[in-house]
């Protein structure tokens, strides 16, 4: 391959990934480019007459092939930006999304307005990357965190981004379906379950963006027939887990909020739903 340097490499990468509208081309190239080079996107700019070595070079259009097909950056890049904290991601856990701060946010908030003498335990189903797990143990100091997921790439992955935010002491990452892998911890009460579970329904997860339809793991975002299989499990399945005036939180869809009041209000009380930041209901919370 011919020696090319960083600026035409990045205009040809341009051209390969167009305008689909989940690329946002000039971005992600330049986010390439420093991946494969190894380097900080700051040295592109200062660099742009370098030539880039041939096996960058290769390793760079495949790369950026990839992304042209929808594969989603941050699998590429293995990383993800939440509540300020990078996330290692890989294919099998769900990218976390920053309408899911909204969750986290809202959780730490109510923590912190009620003062009580020992951290709250804390009950998440559905780990994926961990991202909300790991940040609640991290910005709630004393919180104790236990997350189930169902599938074994979430359990491993999480428990590297506990390390790696240092809080892998107060997290405990469960391999199980739903509760199930709970007994064998004895009986604990928790103050808090929270879950962001697989909503979307089941005939609507090929209408999502490419990139999400075909790379993301469905079982974390297939919600069954009617998108909400897993919060009526949830729960009804908590309540014998939940401390009593305990809460029970969770990110829905932009649609589901009459929904979930209707599967909620029947065991918990002072409900309440909270938008993201695109103004869309994205969070409900019951005690
Ligand atoms: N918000 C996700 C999406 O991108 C869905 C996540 C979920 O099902 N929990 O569609």
């Amino acid at each position: 391959m011919v020696a090319e340097t960083v600026k035409i490499a990045l205009e040809k990468a341009l051209e390969i990934m167009g305008e689909r509208e989940y690329t946002s081309p000039l971005l992600d190239a330049r986010l390439l480019l420093s991946h494969v080079l190894e380097v900080d996107k700051s040295y592109l700019y200062l660099n742009l007459d370098s030539e880039i070595p041939g096996d960058r070079l290769k390793r760079f259009y495949e790369l950026v092939e990839k992304r042209a097909k929808g594969y989603p950056l941050q699998y590429i890049l293995g990383s993800q930006e939440f509540m300020g904290l990078e996330f290692h991601v890989e294919e099998g856990v769900l990218v976390p999304r920053p309408d899911t701060e909204v969750l986290v946010e809202r959780i730490i908030e109510l923590v912190k307005s009620e003062k009580t003498e020992s951290g709250p335990k804390i009950l998440e189903i559905g780990t994926g990357s961990g991202a909300i797990a790991v940040s609640l143990a991290y910005y709630i100091e004393d919180a104790e965190v236990y997350s189930v997921d169902i599938d074994e790439t979430p359990v491993r992955v999480a428990a590297e981004n506990a390390k790696r935010h240092g809080v892998e002491s107060r997290t405990h990452f469960l391999h199980g379906s739903l509760f199930e892998p709970l007994d064998q911890l004895g009986e604990i009460e928790y103050d808090i379950i929270v879950s962001n579970p697989p909503y979307i329904k089941s005939d609507e997860i090929e209408k999502l963006q490419l990139e999400v339809s075909t790379f993301e793991p469905k079982l974390a975002l297939d919600g069954g027939d009617d998108g909400l299989v897993f919060y009526r499990e949830i729960s009804s399945g908590g309540l014998r887990y939940l401390k009593s005036g305990g809460m029970l939180a969770f990110e829905i869809g932009h649609d589901q909020k009459e929904s979930l009041i209707e599967i909620m209000d029947r065991d918990y009380r002072d409900i309440e739903t909270v938008a993201d930041y695109g103004g869309n209901d994205r969070v409900v919370i019951g005690y």
